[in-house]
């Protein structure tokens, strides 16, 4: 069997992989258009921080690494067209400017995201820089330290944690979002709030609720936005993703943002093309909907499906809660499912509790306040999703709320969950127990009859 990969960072990686060691008799030809696989992006701010020191150790693999598990890997070649009726491919190999065309028995598309350039005017101002790959992490590492300041347009996840790295590295910070909270499809306000103060502590300029309109200038660059003027030398663009995959634009089913439609065994429309990533929609479990949630936790598991699957649809992907977190100045953050704004957008009948609480007694010689909230839906009282911030490490707890939304759990299951108990770690009712408790006495509060006067 004759398999192309087109794309070759995470899902493409896992799925070469997989397809070797589960179908060793496949010929697998990959084809990546830059010169480097498997690059961790989620290390960028973190080597700018100055908390990575080698960026080297942000691969996880390499080229040969897949020639010796026997693949024929063409890096920088980039595929031009894709034929499914002949089942075909155009590739220009970029180091030798030649075209030619290959055949497939099946087809892996892996092609992934890109950043979204808003149609801004100026947008091509040489500097404003995206971050996405090794290619931007490469600029990024070399521009920004001889620049003082630095904006970050996009206050979503990697926007938050460039300016927090920037923040802790001398450079003056103007973070801009059109939303009037940081990281708002996240969290819900209360989490916000706190991070909005720890960004003001830092010294980073919050410029929420705003809209970029122009960006001018040569070495001082002035963004103009709906509301304001800012004065900087460096503009890094983060306002989201979209799917790349104009390859297959007609050819294939896909959601409006150009998203591919696969079922559950990650074949698209054409049974012989298979695709995951950034490149795919989820299933999302909270609204068990179709979703563009771009994360290199779903591309590494369909990744592995697809090589899984290849041969002969058999193991199915679970769908996603979404489940991320990060750490800004020195606070966990963390969140799966839906937030309490994102269900009522889209008209879901949910309630939120929000407690804080230690996270083991007070006896003990320390203890941390950990922020929880729990999204749920009162009907039925099943976990719709939920959100953790502390100094502690909390990370693993939005896990077992990932765990508890895939399996349909109710906020009765979390509070009596068997979960351990010693002082060290936590009290006889671990934190989220409590938090599924205050949701029950929080529906049973809102289902009490009046009061008769
Ligand atoms: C700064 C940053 C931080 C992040 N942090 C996290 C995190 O902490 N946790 C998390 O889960 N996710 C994180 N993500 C998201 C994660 O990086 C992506 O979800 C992941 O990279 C998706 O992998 P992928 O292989 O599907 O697609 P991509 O990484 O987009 O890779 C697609 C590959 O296909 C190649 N390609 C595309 N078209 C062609 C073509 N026509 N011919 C040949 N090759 C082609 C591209 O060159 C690229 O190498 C982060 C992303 C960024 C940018």
């Amino acid at each position: 069997m004759k398999i192309a990969v087109i794309g070759c960072t995470h899902a493409g990686t896992f799925a070469v992989k997989t397809i070797l060691s589960e179908h060793p008799d496949a010929q697998v030809t990959v084809y990546e258009k830059n010169d480097n696989i498997s690059f961790l992006s989620c290390g960028i701010a973190l080597y700018l921080g100055q908390q990575v020191k080698d960026p080297q150790g942000l691969f996880y693999s390499n080229p040969e690494e897949l020639k010796q598990l026997g693949a024929d890997v063409r890096m920088n070649h980039d595929v031009i067209n894709v034929d499914p009726t002949n089942k075909t491919l155009t590739v220009t190999d970029l180091s030798q400017n030649k075209q030619f065309t290959d055949t497939y028995d099946k087809l892996v598309a892996t092609t992934g995201s890109w950043p979204i350039i808003p149609p801004i005017d100026g947008i091509d101002n040489p500097n404003v820089y995206l971050c996405k790959n090794w290619n931007h992490a490469q600029e990024l590492f070399q521009t920004a330290p001889a620049k003082k300041r630095i904006t970050v347009v996009g206050a979503g996840y990697i926007g938050a944690e460039l300016a927090e790295a920037y923040s802790l590295t001398g450079h003056d910070v103007t973070l801009i979002d059109g939303a009037e909270r940081v990281m708002s499809k996240y969290f819900d306000r209360k989490f916000t709030d706190t991070v909005e103060h720890d960004y003001q502590a830092h010294g980073v300029t919050l410029a929420l609720n705003q809209q970029v309109t122009k960006i001018s200038g040569k070495d001082t660059v002035t963004i103009t936005t709906t509301k304001g003027h800012y004065e900087t030398d460096l503009v890094i663009m983060c306002v989201g993703f979209k799917p790349n995959t104009t390859l297959f634009k007609g050819k294939l089913d896909m959601l409006e943002n150009g998203a591919l439609i696969t079922n559950e065994y990650m074949q698209t429309s054409d049974p012989n093309i298979y695709a995951a990533g950034d490149s795919v929609a989820v299933h999302y479990n909270p609204t068990h909907k179709l979703a563009y949630i771009p994360l290199a936790t779903n591309a590494v598991r369909q990744g592995i499906l697809v090589g899984k699957n290849i041969e002969n649809p058999t193991v199915k992907y679970m769908g996603t809660q979404s489940s991320s977190g990060l750490k800004l100045y020195n606070r966990t953050i963390v969140s799966t499912g839906l937030t309490m704004a994102a269900a009522k957008q889209q008209g879901i009948n949910a309630q939120a509790v929000t407690m804080t609480d230690n996270y083991r007694p007070e006896f003990m010689p320390t203890t941390e306040p950990v922020l929880m909230s729990l999204v749920y839906n009162p009907e039925n009282r099943q976990i719709l999703g939920g959100a953790l911030m502390s100094s502690h490490d909390v990370s693993q707890s939005a896990n077992v709320l990932s765990v508890c939304i895939q399996n349909q759990n109710t906020i009765d299951d979390l509070a009596m969950v068997d979960m351990l108990f010693q002082p060290q770690f936590d009290r006889p009712f671990n934190y989220l127990n409590l938090l599924g408790q205050a949701a029950q006495k929080q529906l049973a509060a809102t289902k009490e009859p009046p009061v008769q006067a």
